[in-house]
C-alpha cells in the first residue's frame, strides 16, 4: 500500500476535480483509473493534526494532536503502521516538512521513518523547514527498490508526504511558464513527483497489486473568506480534500464517489480491503464495500477544527459539523451553510435556521464528548508549582476578564490581527525590528493573550537588545501557557546569552521547563548541555547532548555541540570524527568547517586541516577567519612568510583587534617581529566580527 499525502492541495485545483488549467497528469491518470472520491473532508486544516487522522482514524480531540508544533501524537494511540507492522509489513515513511518530524510520533510504528531535513537549505524565517518533493521520491523510490531486490517480500506499506505546494511558493521555471499561479505551478511540479512513484512501482510489476490513496491533509484558501493561506478557518477552501483510491483487484471499475469520506474512515476502509484483523477502535467507517460499489454510501456528518486561533492567538476555537447538505461552524457567532444553493459558503444562515443550527450543535457536542472519553492523557505535563509561584509573584497573573472577554473573540473578527500578525513576520525577516513594534503594540492592544504576538514581541526587544524587556515579555507569554516549550526554550537562550550566572541559572530551569512539557524537544536538550558548558561542567554536557543525538541523530547543531565538548577536552581525534558527521549533513557549515580545521591541526593532519579551510573559505569568501586560521597553521610551522602573507589578508578583510592577534599563542612565535607587528597595528580596532 502506497499512501501518498500532498500538502495544502486543494481539490479543485487539480484536473480531475475539474480544474481546466491543471497540469495534474499523473494525478489524474490515477483517479481516471481508480475510485475518486468527489467530497473528501480533512479533520483539520492544519498539517500534523490532519496526518495523525489518517493514520489514526480519530477526530483530533480523541488523539490528541491539536497544532504543529505543540503536540506528541501519545504512544498508546494505536497507527496504520503499528497495526500493518504487527500484521508482516514492512513500513515506511518519508516526509517533507519539519512539523512530521519524528519527535511529534507520527513516526510511531514505522520500521524507516525518513525525516532528514537537516541537510536542506535553512528556511526563510518563520518558514517551515522542508525537502523538496524530488529528494523526498528519490528516498522513497530507492527503498522500494530495495524492497523489490528482497528474496522474499512481505508486503509494504509506505506513506510519501510533499510539502512543495505549501508556501513559499518556489515552482521550477518550466512550472511556472505554464500555470496560472505560482501555487498551481507548484502542482505541476508535486505532480510530477506523484508520477515517479507510480513509475516506481510498475517498474518493480506490483502496480496493480498495490492500493494506492492520494489525498491532501488540507487546502489553500487563496484569498477566499479573507483568508490567505490556511490554518485559521474551517470553510471548504481548507477542509474540502482530494482522495483518489486506485486498486482495480479489489475495488473494481473506476468510478466517482460521490458521499462524503472523511479522513478518520480511511484506517478503517483500508484495514478491510487489506483483510487485517485486530485493527484498533476508531470514530471512522468500514467504507470499503461502498468504494467498491457494492453498497451504496452512507450520508456521514463530516468533523473538523482548528484550535490555532486559540493556541496561538488567544481567541476562540472553531469547530465544524458537516452533513451531507449544511455546514455548521460553532464560534462565538455561529454560522450555517447550505451548500446546495452556497457552494461558497457566504450566506450564514445560522439566525434564520436556528433550530436546524441547533441540532447541528447538539451532534457536534456529542461527537466532542465520545473523543474526549477516547483521548490519552494530554501530552503535555504541567509546570511544577515553585515555576507558577514565580510567575506570579513577577506581576503576571492572569487578567481573568481580558482573558474571558477574549475567549470570545471570533477568528472572524481577528483576521486583521492575523494580517498585521503576517506583516509584523515580513518586517523582522527584513531586519526592520523598530518598525515591527508598534504594529505589535497594536496587535496586543487588541489581543493582550496574544502568545504569538507575545513571543514576536519578544524576539524584536531581544534583537535590539533591549533583554530585560525581552524577559519581562516571554515571563507575560508564559504565565498565559504556563508549559509552551518553545517560549522556555527562546527564554533560556536569551538568557544563556547573558553569560551571568544567574542567567544561566534561570536558563537552566526554563529548558527543564520545556524538557518537562516535551521530552523529545531536541532544542533544549542541545541548549541544556550549553548550559552546563557555561558552566565549566564538561561532564554535565555530555548527557544532554547525548539525549538530543539519541532522539534525532541527524541534528547538525546537536552533533557539533558534542563535537565542541571533545574539543575543549583535549580529545581532538573524538571532536574531528564528530565535525566530520555535522558535514555529512551541512557541508557548507562555515563554523563546523572552521572547527574541522582546527582539531585536525591538532592532531598533525596538516593537509585536511587545510582542505577544511578551503571549504570554509568557499562558503564566505569575505571572512577573515580561514585565512586567519591559516595563518596560525603556518605560524606554528615556523613559516614566516606564509604566515604573514595569511596575516595580510586577513587583515585585509576586516580582522578586528590587533590586541587578539597579539595575543594568540599560536602566533607567539613572531611577537616581536617587525612585518608582524606593522600588520598587527594595520588591523581595525573596533569592528563588529
Ligand atoms: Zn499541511
Amino acid at each position: 500500500m502506497l499512501l501518498v499525502t500532498l500538502d495544502t492541495t486543494r481539490a479543485d485545483r487539480l484536473g480531475c476535480y475539474g480544474f481546466g488549467l491543471a497540469g495534474t497528469d499523473a494525478i489524474d491518470q490515477l483517479a481516471a483509473e481508480g475510485v475518486r472520491a468527489s467530497r473528501a473532508l480533512a479533520s483539520a486544516p492544519v498539517t500534523a493534526p490532519s496526518h495523525a487522522s489518517m493514520l489514526t482514524g480519530l477526530h483530533p480531540p480523541a488523539h490528541g494532536v491539536r497544532d504543529n508544533g505543540v503536540h506528541r501524537l501519545a504512544d498508546e494511540v494505536e497507527t496504520l503502521p503499528e497495526v500493518l507492522g504487527r500484521a508482516g509489513y514492512a513500513t515506511a515513511a518519508f516526509v517533507s516538512a519539519a512539523v512530521l518530524q519524528r519527535r511529534y510520533n507520527l513516526s510511531q510504528g514505522f520500521e524507516t521513518y525518513d525525516d532528514d531535513l537537516w541537510s536542506e537549505d535553512a528556511p526563510a524565517m518563520f518558514f517551515i523547514r522542508e525537502r523538496p518533493g524530488a529528494r523526498t521520491v528519490d528516498r522513497a523510490v530507492a527503498w522500494l527498490e530495495e524492497w523489490g531486490e528482497e528474496s522474499e517480500r512481505p508486503p509494504f506499506f509506505a506513506w510519501v508526504h510533499l510539502f512543495d505546494a505549501h508556501q513559499p511558493h518556489t515552482p521550477e521555471p518550466r512550472d511556472r511558464l505554464l500555470a496560472p499561479t505560482p501555487y498551481d505551478a507548484e502542482l505541476r511540479g508535486v505532480d510530477r513527483q506523484v508520477g515517479r512513484l507510480r513509475a516506481a512501482l510498475e517498474a518493480l510489476g506490483v502496480l496493480e497489486d498495490t492500493i494506492v490513496i492520494v489525498t491532501a491533509d488540507h487546502g489553500e484558501s487563496l484569498g477566499e473568506h479573507g483568508e490567505r493561506t490556511h490554518a485559521v478557518f474551517v470553510y471548504e477552501s481548507t477542509i474540502r480534500v482530494p482522495l483518489i483510491v486506485r486498486y482495480p483487484r479489489g475495488l473494481g471499475a473506476p468510478r466517482v464517489y460521490d458521499p462524503p469520506i472523511r479522513h478518520v474512515d480511511l484506517a478503517p476502509t483500508l484495514y478491510a480491503m487489506l483483510g487485517v484483523e485486530g485493527g484498533p477502535v476508531t470514530q471512522g467507517r468500514d467504507l470499503s464495500e461502498a468504494l467498491a460499489g457494492r453498497t451504496p454510501g452512507p450520508a456521514l456528518e463530516a468533523y473538523s477544527e482548528s484550535l490555532v486561533s486559540q493556541i496561538g492567538f488567544g481567541m476562540a476555537p472553531l469547530h465544524a459539523l458537516r452533513d451531507p447538505r449544511y455546514t455548521y461552524i460553532r464560534a462565538p457567532r455561529r454560522e450555517l451553510y447550505d451548500r446546495a444553493s452556497d457552494p461558497g459558503e457566504v450566506t450564514d444562515l445560522a439566525a434564520s435556521e436556528a433550530v436546524r443550527a441547533d441540532a447541528l450543535d447538539a451532534a457536534l457536542e456529542a461527537l466532542l464528548t465520545e473523543s474526549l472519553a477516547l483521548a490519552p492523557e494530554a501530552s503535555e505535563a504541567p509546570l511544577d508549582d515553585e515555576t507558577l509561584e514565580q510567575l506570579r509573584a513577577l506581576g503576571y497573573v492572569g487578567d481573568a476578564a481580558t482573558s474571558a472577554a477574549l475567549a470570545g473573540m471570533d477568528p472572524k473578527d481577528g483576521l486583521v490581527i492575523h494580517e498585521n500578525v503576517q506583516r509584523v513576520r515580513e518586517l523582522i525577516r527584513n531586519g526592520r525590528c523598530e518598525r515591527a513594534a508598534p504594529l505589535l503594540d497594536e496587535v496586543l492592544a487588541a489581543t493582550p493573550t496574544n502568545l504569538t504576538a507575545l513571543s514576536l514581541s519578544a524576539l524584536c526587544l531581544d534583537r535590539r537588545g533591549l533583554h530585560e524587556e525581552a524577559r519581562a515579555t516571554y515571563l507575560r507569554a508564559l504565565e498565559l501557557a504556563p508549559a509552551e516549550p518553545r517560549l522556555h526554550l527562546a527564554l533560556a537562550l536569551s538568557e544563556l546569552g547573558g553569560g551571568a550566572s544567574d542567567q544561566i541559572d534561570d536558563a537552566e530551569r526554563h529548558l527543564r521547563a520545556a524538557l518537562e512539557a516535551s521530552p523529545d524537544f531536541v532544542e533544549a536538550w542541545v541548549a541544556l548541555g550549553l548550559v552546563s558548558v557555561a558552566r565549566g561542567d564538561m561532564d554535565g554536557a555530555e548527557p544532554s547532548f547525548a539525549r538530543a543525538l539519541a532522539i534525532d541523530p541527524d541534528f547538525p547543531r546537536g552533533i557539533a555541540a558534542a563535537a565542541d565538548l571533545s574539543f575543549r577536552r583535549g580529545d581532538f581525534a573524538a571532536a574531528l570524527a564528530g565535525y566530520r558527521r555535522a558535514l555529512e549533513v551541512r557541508p557548507d557549515a562555515f563554523e563546523v568547517l572552521n572547527q574541522a580545521a582546527a582539531a585536525a591541526r591538532r592532531l598533525g593532519e596538516r593537509e585536511a586541516a587545510l582542505g577544511y579551510l578551503d571549504r570554509a573559505e568557499t562558503v564566505r569568501p569575505d571572512s577573515f577567519i580561514p585565512p586567519y586560521n591559516r595563518a596560525c597553521l603556518f605560524a606554528l610551522e615556523g613559516d614566516r612568510a606564509a604566515a604573514l602573507a595569511a596575516l595580510q589578508v586577513a587583515v585585509e578583510r576586516g580582522m578586528p583587534s590587533p590586541a587578539d592577534i597579539l595575543a594568540d599563542p599560536d602566533l607567539r612565535a613572531f611577537a616581536a617581529d617587525p612585518d608582524f607587528l606593522r600588520l598587527a597595528a594595520m588591523a581595525p580596532r573596533s569592528e563588529e566580527r
